[in-house]
C-alpha cells in the first residue's frame, strides 16, 4: 500500500505545506482522505489526478479538511466523470447538502453518494477501514487501514489513539505546534511523546503532520521533545512524499 502526503499543513499557510489531504493506493484502489485547500492541485502534482478519486473519506468538517471538496466535485464534472462518493462522520450528509445549497449550480452534476460512518469497521473505495473517535473541538474520526497505516486526523495526543494504531507500519499523527504554544485540541510534541510512551503502542514509524507555521525551523527541537519520552522512529511528513506501508 502506498500513502502519499498531499497536504501536511493546517489552517495557516506555510508556503510549503498545503492543508490536509493524503492518498491511499493499493493495486487499482485509490482513496483520498480529507480534502483541504490546495489538495485539488496537489492531486495533479502528485500524478494521481482528480479523475482517479471517486471516493473521499473525511475525518471531520473543519475547513482545512474539506475546503477543496466542491472544487474536486466540479473538476470531476468538467472532466466527464459521473460520480463521487463522500464518506465521513455523523453530520456529513447535512454538511454536503449545505455546501450544495450555497453552490446550487453544482447540484445533480455528478451522481453524489454520501455515507456516514463512526467507530466501527467499514469499506470505502475497496479498503477495509476502522474508525475511532479522536479528541478534537468537533466530532472527528481517525482511520486505520489494516496493519498498514493509521491516520490520526486532528486530535490531542492520548493513549487510546496511540493504541488504536498498535501494530501498524505507520501512524500519521497531528503535531500542530511546538511545546511553547499553549493549545487545546491539538498536541504539543511533549504531550505526543508521553502518550506514545504510556500507551506502549508498537508502531514502526510515526509521521508528524498538520504543522502550523510556528513549527518552521523547529523540527529538531520538536523531535527531541518527543524522544524525551518515546524511543520509536519519528519523522516529519512532507507534501508530495510517498511511503510504502
Ligand atoms: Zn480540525
Ligand atoms: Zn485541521
Amino acid at each position: 500500500m502506498r500513502v502519499t502526503f498531499l497536504g501536511t499543513g493546517s489552517a495557516m499557510p506555510t508556503g510549503e505545506r498545503y492543508q490536509t489531504g493524503l492518498v491511499v493506493e493499493d493495486d487499482d484502489r485509490t482513496l483520498l482522505v480529507d480534502c483541504g485547500s490546495g489538495i485539488l492541485h496537489r492531486l495533479q502534482q502528485s500524478g494521481v489526478g482528480y479523475e482517479a478519486i471517486s471516493t473521499v473519506l473525511l475525518t471531520h468538517h473543519h475547513l482545512d479538511h474539506v475546503a477543496d471538496l466542491l472544487p474536486l466535485l466540479k473538476a470531476r464534472w468538467l472532466a466527464g466523470e459521473d460520480h463521487l462518493e463522500v464518506v465521513g462522520p455523523a453530520g456529513t450528509k447535512d454538511f454536503v447538502d449545505d455546501l450544495l445549497g450555497v453552490h446550487d449550480y453544482l447540484e445533480g452534476r455528478v451522481d453524489l453518494q454520501v455515507r456516514e460512518v463512526g467507530e466501527h469497521g467499514f469499506e470505502a473505495a475497496g479498503f477495509e477501514i476502522e474508525g475511532f473517535e479522536t479528541r478534537h473541538s468537533v466530532p472527528c474520526l481517525a482511520y486505520r487501514f489494516g496493519d498498514a497505516v493509521t491516520f490520526g486526523a486532528d486530535s490531542e495526543a492520548f493513549e487510546g489513539l496511540a493504541n488504536f494504531a498498535d501494530g501498524c507500519s505507520a501512524l500519521v499523527h497531528d503535531c500542530s505546534f511546538p511545546d511553547d504554544v499553549d493549545v487545546d485540541n491539538h498536541p504539543t510534541p511533549t504531550q505526543l511523546g508521553r502518550a506514545l510512551a504510556d500507551s506502549e503502542t508498537r508502531v514502526e514509524t510515526v509521521f508528524l503532520t498538520h504543522l502550523y507555521p510556528h513549527t518552521d525551523g523547529r523540527h529538531e527541537e520538536m523531535l527531541q521533545s518527543i524522544e524525551a519520552a518515546y524511543d520509536g522512529d519519528v519523522r516529519f511528513a512532507e507534501d508530495l512524499r510517498s511511503i510504502e506501508v
